[in-house]
């Protein structure tokens, strides 16, 4: 039984039947159909605008904007917004809430600049992918001052501000798009605002400011779609005291892309901090580490790519010295992670010998292998035995085997892959560290989230796997407080509305997370069989899932999931092994006996959370599958403790330039952050809301007979009289007027005419 329910709308209706609704009106002479400004669906799919000529019901000519008269039927018709809803604040004031009149008010905001706009309490921001000069001081002041209200992040800064302050609760800002949407710079520019308002009390805040410099070297990329894509989560939790001053912060981070520390696709680059300190550190530097130039590496050369069109990687690593500083991570520190650093380019140096007929091979003693040892704290020939061995179970012993050259292979990239992950958890450990503001006030905090959004590629792995389950659960989260939301102002308005369950998505989350038949169980039960292989695991699925109506199975390894945002198709291709993601306990063991501080500390932090003793061939702990989970609870937990305020960025193009709108894409988009869900489900209930004050002042004068009573709400009953609106067309609130989809437009055409 949900909790949630919503407004019940015109039964069965949709924005088809509306248009047709309204085109059938025309034919019968009813409306002025002359006037009536449509969207009319073209061949490729594109909405023009224009306006209706003639009609015989099914069929209209309408003349388009270009000119051209054309025949259209009336399902390829919508109804468009009359003119003073052009470019509105808030798509909720728009009369006709479908996805042509949407988009249009978005593209045409967009083209004045205006980036931000509102779909009821969701703030949506188009990156304009260049600068835009409305994040000065001035606007700062603006809105702390409240001298604007237009859409803005520092409005939903402001906003989640004061709700802390004034009802001493916790907030949240919850930012989601795809990448290359301007996620990382929307919570960036939050942080900002936020500094400026909780500021003064000492230098925190520019600590917190110079994270994100830190995090960004380690953990963003160059890719094909973002030159600075974040490859994490990110909740960043500020603090504040009872005066509102920031007193403190901490960072969590969610599922780092590891894979690209030893894979790199082509076109795009691995960690930024690599290309930075082979570019920028200092010589008596370089020589401690044995440092190269990054076109040295082999795991930064297998893509060609090394430079970012105006980066200059030098000077950054320069700004990340200071940055290190500035979180009190010491100069011996910050040597070791450069040490780790070097250590993990050397790794993928290293190369094999044949060493018998069965195939075996082992590491050679070069340039790559001694100085990787030596960085890492270790003898030479410890690191060639436990790079050229491999361990597996027999009986109740853990045997050493020789390695083929695809296992040693294997066992070097994940060693490289660990220190890396190890070294960006330590780093934000050590951040926090620095962040810890001593006693925490209740309720005083802001958590800004900033998290991948919902993909769909062509092919889909592991990682989307991941990535959408995250997804549903904040959709999820987005829906219940919409909906109590929307309940709560129903209510505090006096309206009379009927209770229907919503739509959840519990049920895709439960084809997840279930046990023992959700997708995550099934995967860990196949990820701990020996012999399993993705075909084993695709057709586990199948045969267990088969019925459910989230599920589809496919042919070969391939599965799909009815997501909130559409059907994704995953190829199992690799799943068991990410699942895995094993550590061969040899390797634990060499870190543990390393000279060096750092891989110590990683090996010391791997075996406290096994949760059995290692003696099995890898090293056992959590499957990444379930650690994300538990991630997630822990995160969905904090989260509904706290209210939040919801920005859904949106990539204009995919060719990162600025002043393009791509229609179709920003469609897709809008589709997959829900945003078009807010707006149905505003549709299906009482979308254009007045005050009954501005109501009267704007059509008050078209009554024909002057009212004896002058107050506002006489005045905009006796409107509504004379112009026959239905009464189910409309609500009457303690201070607003709740009116259904499309009255405003017939209203504004009334009053245009008199
Ligand atoms: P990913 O998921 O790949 O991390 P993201 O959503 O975090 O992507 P950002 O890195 O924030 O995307 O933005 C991509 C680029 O777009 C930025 O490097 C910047 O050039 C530009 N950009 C984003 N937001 C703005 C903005 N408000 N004003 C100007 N430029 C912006
Ligand atoms: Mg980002």
């Amino acid at each position: 039984d949900s909790p949630y329910y919503f407004v019940q709308g015109k039964k069965g209706e949709d924005q088809v039947s509306d248009a047709k609704a309204e085109v059938k009106e025309i034919g019968k002479g009813k409306t002025n159909w002359k006037k009536l400004r449509v969207w009319c669906r073209q061949l490729n799919g594109v909405w023009e605008s224009g306006a209706i000529q003639s009609t015989s019901g099914e069929e209209s000519f309408v003349s388009l904007s270009n000119g051209n008269v054309v025949k259209v039927s009336a399902s390829d018709l919508l109804p468009a917004n009359p003119e003073i809803l052009e470019g509105v604040n808030d798509l909720i004031q728009l009369g006709y809430l479908n996805e042509p009149s949407v988009l249009h008010n978005l593209k045409y905001r967009y083209s004045r600049d205006m980036i931000y706009s509102k779909a009821g309490p969701v703030l949506i921001a188009v990156n304009p992918i260049k600068d835009v000069p409305i994040y000065g001081k001035d606007f700062v002041t603006g809105y702390r001052e409240k001298t604007t209200d237009s859409p803005h992040v520092f409005a939903i800064a402001d906003t989640a501000y004061n709700e802390m302050m004034n009802g001493g609760v916790n907030q949240s800002i919850i930012i989601s798009g795809v990448s290359g949407a301007g996620k990382t710079e929307t919570a960036k520019f939050t942080l900002q605002y936020l500094a400026a308002l909780g500021g003064g009390n000492g230098w925190i805040e520019s600590k917190i400011l110079e994270t994100h410099f830190i995090l960004e070297a380690f953990g963003n990329a160059k890719t094909s779609r973002n030159d600075n894509s974040s490859r994490y989560g990110k909740l960043t939790e500020i603090h504040f005291n009872e005066l509102g001053k920031i007193s403190g912060a901490n960072i969590q981070t969610f599922l780092l892309e590891k894979s690209r520390v030893v894979q790199v696709p082509a076109g795009e680059r691995s960690y930024h901090v690599f290309y930075q300190l082979c570019a920028g550190a200092p010589p008596a530097l370089r020589e401690r580490l044995n440092l190269k130039m990054a076109n040295e590496y082999n795991y930064l050369i297998q893509s060609d790519n090394f430079v970012i069109n105006g980066v200059d990687d030098a000077q950054k690593f320069h700004k990340l010295v200071e940055a290190l500083g500035i979180v009190q991570i010491c100069k011996e520190q910050q040597e070791q992670a450069f040490a780790m650093l070097a250590a993990v380019l050397w790794l993928g140096n290293i190369s094999f010998q044949l060493i018998d007929n069965e195939h075996h091979v082992e590491a050679l003693a070069d340039e790559a292998l001694t100085s990787a040892a030596r960085l890492m704290g270790c003898a030479p020939h410890e690191l060639i035995q436990a790079l050229s061995t491999h361990r597996i179970r027999a009986a109740k012993d853990n045997i050493a085997k020789k390695s083929t050259l695809q296992q040693a292979i294997d066992t070097r990239d994940a060693l490289a892959k660990f220190i890396y992950a190890s070294l960006f958890d330590w780093l934000v450990e050590q951040i926090n560290k620095s962040l810890e503001g001593g006693k925490r006030c209740v309720g005083r905090s802001i958590s800004i989230l900033d998290i991948y959004g919902f993909e769909s590629f062509k092919k889909n792995s592991f990682e989307q796997f991941c990535i959408n389950y995250a997804n549903e659960r904040l959709q999820q989260h987005f829906n219940r407080h919409l909906f109590k939301l929307e309940q709560e102002v129903y209510e505090l308005e006096g309206i009379d509305w009927t209770k229907v369950d919503f739509e959840d998505n519990q049920e895709c989350l439960d084809l997840f997370e279930k046990k023992p038949l959700g997708i995550l169980s099934l995967l860990d039960e196949e990820s701990n069989f020996p012999n399993a292989t993705d075909f084993t695991f695709a057709n586990k699925l199948k045969q267990h899932l088969h019925s459910n109506s989230y599920f589809k199975g496919d042919r070969g390894r391939a599965f799909g999931v009815r997501h909130f945002a559409g059907e994704v198709l995953y190829d199992t291709n690799g799943f068991l092994e990410k699942n895995r993601d094993p550590l061969n306990s040899g390797l634990v063991h060499l870190l543990s006996s390393c000279s060096g501080q750092l891989p110590q500390t990683f090996a010391k932090k791997m075996l406290d959370q096994s949760p059995k003793p290692a003696i099995s061939s890898d090293t056992p702990r959590q499957s990444v599958g379930m650690q994300f989970k538990g991630q997630l609870f822990e995160l969905m937990h904090q989260l509904e403790n706290t209210t939040p305020h919801f920005i859904r960025c949106i990539k204009p193009n995919c060719k990162q330039v600025p002043d393009t709108f791509e229609d179709d894409l920003v469609l897709k988009q809008l589709r997959y952050c829900g945003v078009l869900e807010v707006v149905k489900i505003s549709r299906s209930g009482y979308p254009t809301r007045m005050t009954h004050q501005e109501f009267a002042e704007r059509y008050g004068f078209l009554l024909l007979e002057t009212n004896a009573s002058q107050d506002p709400l006489s005045i905009s009953v006796a409107v509504l009289k004379q112009f026959n609106v239905l009464p189910e067309m409309y609500q009457i609130g303690y201070t607003k007027l709740f009116l259904r989809t499309g009255q405003i437009g017939a209203l504004e055409d009334r009053r245009k005419h008199v």
